[in-house]
């Protein structure tokens, strides 16, 4: 949904996304059995704890609740919540949530459900389903694009190339709402030059654990902005962000060259992330027909207007084995490349098998000796058929979000074990799985490795205090600070334990 840019930001923010069903009841929450009570407005005497009249839905039907105790990972399964709020507004999550809060009810919001283990559900608690608040503004004069967190980037893709724009970094999949990858960090084969998603927000609207809606910046409420972006939830609901947007190039060439060896792959990713020749770098391993162990990829890609690239200057240096494989897209093609394979994948029935992921940054030095060592001791049975491996490296001067953690050094490498668990008779089982992305994590931690955290690696209380390191303390005063009540996205087990 795209929208002529507003006269205003409060008018934007009142009149877009109201499309659901006008508040028609009035729910209240028992305190005494936990449960939720529906009364019809007016029908007598509302709870003493009724709920404030609401621009949207709040759904409490089972059968309309089930999904959301599930996920694209499909490995935490029955966090049913007592409810689910189809926001016909902002208003409505600051009510919901200056409701929930006191009480004690967890909250979590949700995008498109695409994280692997839970991380948006909650138990006996309340989901904020942001897909109704979806518009988009974009500003071509000061060049942002001004997205409610329930937008999906394909959507922001589509409104800003309408005015020749585009978000200069998109994650692998554009399917993904707004708030869903800006709470995580969003990377994608552009991070080389823009750093993560939420390097490129200038500013936020966050709906805090006490119901507050506060507009923050680098320098406006700088300690909420910084502990929303990457925040993984933990702080507020993010409602509303403003992303810078670049120029749009027509079309795109996509080079795949391929390398026996790990460590041939990333000394030619290493020798171009420094030249920065492509404007989007990423690789893979891809298994060797028959069994036979894996071999290695870099993807690179060069925008481009009128004239091509000369793929001699662009790719004559780097040492490939055969032939590269040279394709052409336009830029949107480029952007939503996974589309046809995603599309193969729902046919099979696979997009919908359990994904025990494993996403990891690993520091430069130690990537080749570890990634060689892993893949020697995986086989495609071990990730699934459909499994993807990633690795492609990332300058740290562009990760500029404090809570996006990543190991110390000039260049981190993305790492990610992306498994598919099939429900076959003698296929691996997910448990099986993730008791293996559970070992590979202690290995790399142990190294200085931080979880990229999309993953479904279960942690423990003192896995996330190496994981934010010197920020520790600092996340954990932001969460006392916005979330007194400790009520909000829970899912992520970071601070249940710790937060009183
Ligand atoms: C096929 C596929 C490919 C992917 N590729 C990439 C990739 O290339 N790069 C990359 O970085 N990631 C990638 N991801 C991971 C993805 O970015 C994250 O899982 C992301 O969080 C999913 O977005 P979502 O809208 O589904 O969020 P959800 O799964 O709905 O939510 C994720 C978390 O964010 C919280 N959250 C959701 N909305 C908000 C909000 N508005 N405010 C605050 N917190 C919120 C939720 O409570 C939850 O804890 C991929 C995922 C899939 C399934």
């Amino acid at each position: 949904m795209s929208h002529d840019h507003p006269s205003g930001r409060r008018s934007f923010l009142r009149t877009v996304g109201v499309g659901v069903g006008m508040g028609a009841a009035v729910v209240g929450f028992d305190a005494g059995s936990r449960a939720w009570a529906t009364q019809a407005v007016g029908a007598g005497a509302a709870p003493n704890d009724a709920l404030p009249h609401l621009d949207g839905t709040l759904l409490t039907d089972p059968a309309a609740l089930a999904p959301y105790a599930d996920d694209f990972g499909h490995l935490v399964t029955g966090r049913t919540p007592r409810a689910v709020l189809l926001p016909g507004s902002v208003a409505d999550i600051c009510k919901m949530i200056r409701y929930c809060g006191p009480r004690g009810i967890d909250v979590a919001p949700r995008g498109q459900g695409h994280q692997c283990f839970g991380q948006a559900q909650v138990e006996a608690g309340l989901v904020i389903d942001m897909g109704p608040l979806a518009g988009i503004v974009v500003d071509p004069v000061r060049r942002t694009v001004e997205v409610q967190a329930g937008a999906v980037w394909s959507a922001v893709l589509d409104a800003c190339l309408g005015h020749g724009l585009t978000p200069p970094v998109f994650t692998d999949y554009i399917e993904l709402s707004v708030g869903g990858t800006l709470s995580a960090g969003g990377l994608g084969g552009a991070a080389q030059h823009h750093g993560a998603q939420v390097d490129t927000v200038l500013e936020l609207d966050v709906v805090t654990g006490t119901g507050e809606l506060v507009t923050c910046s680098a320098t406006r409420h700088a300690e909420l902005f910084d502990s929303a972006r990457a925040g993984l939830g933990q702080v507020g609901v993010i409602t509303r962000a403003v992303l810078e947007v670049v120029p749009a190039r027509a079309h795109v060439r996509k080079y795949t060259l391929t390398y026996a060896e790990v460590s041939a792959l990333t000394a030619a990713q290493r020798r171009v992330v420094r030249d920065g020749r492509f404007d989007w770098l990423e690789g893979a391993a891809a298994a060797l027909p028959g069994g036979g162990g894996w071999q290695f990829q870099l993807e690179g890609a060069v925008y481009y207007d009128a004239v091509a690239p000369d793929d001699d200057a662009v790719i004559g240096d780097l040492g490939f084995q055969g032939t590269a494989e040279i394709e052409e897209f336009d830029y949107r093609g480029f952007v939503d490349d996974l589309a046809p394979a995603v599309a193969y994948l729902k046919s099979t029935g696979e997009w919908y098998d359990p994904h025990p992921w494993y996403d990891m940054l690993l520091p430069d030095a130690a990537t080749d000796e570890y990634v060689a060592a892993t893949m020697a001791g995986l086989s495609v049975g071990d990730i699934g058929p459909s499994g993807v491996v990633l690795l492609y490296p990332i300058p740290t001067g562009g990760l500029r979000t404090p809570l996006l953690r990543r190991p110390e050094g000039e260049l981190v490498f993305l790492f990610a074990v992306l498994r598919t668990a099939a429900p076959d008779p003698g296929a691996l089982p997910a448990a099986v799985m993730q008791e293996g992305n559970r070992e590979l994590y202690l290995k790399a931690q142990a190294f200085g490795g931080t979880i990229y955290p999309v993953d479904s690696i279960p942690m423990s209380a003192a896995d996330w205090r190496v994981q934010y390191g010197d920020r520790w303390d600092a996340f954990r005063a932001a969460k006392r600070r916005f979330d007194p009540h400790g009520v909000l996205t829970p899912g992520q087990g970071i601070f249940r334990e710790t937060v009183s």
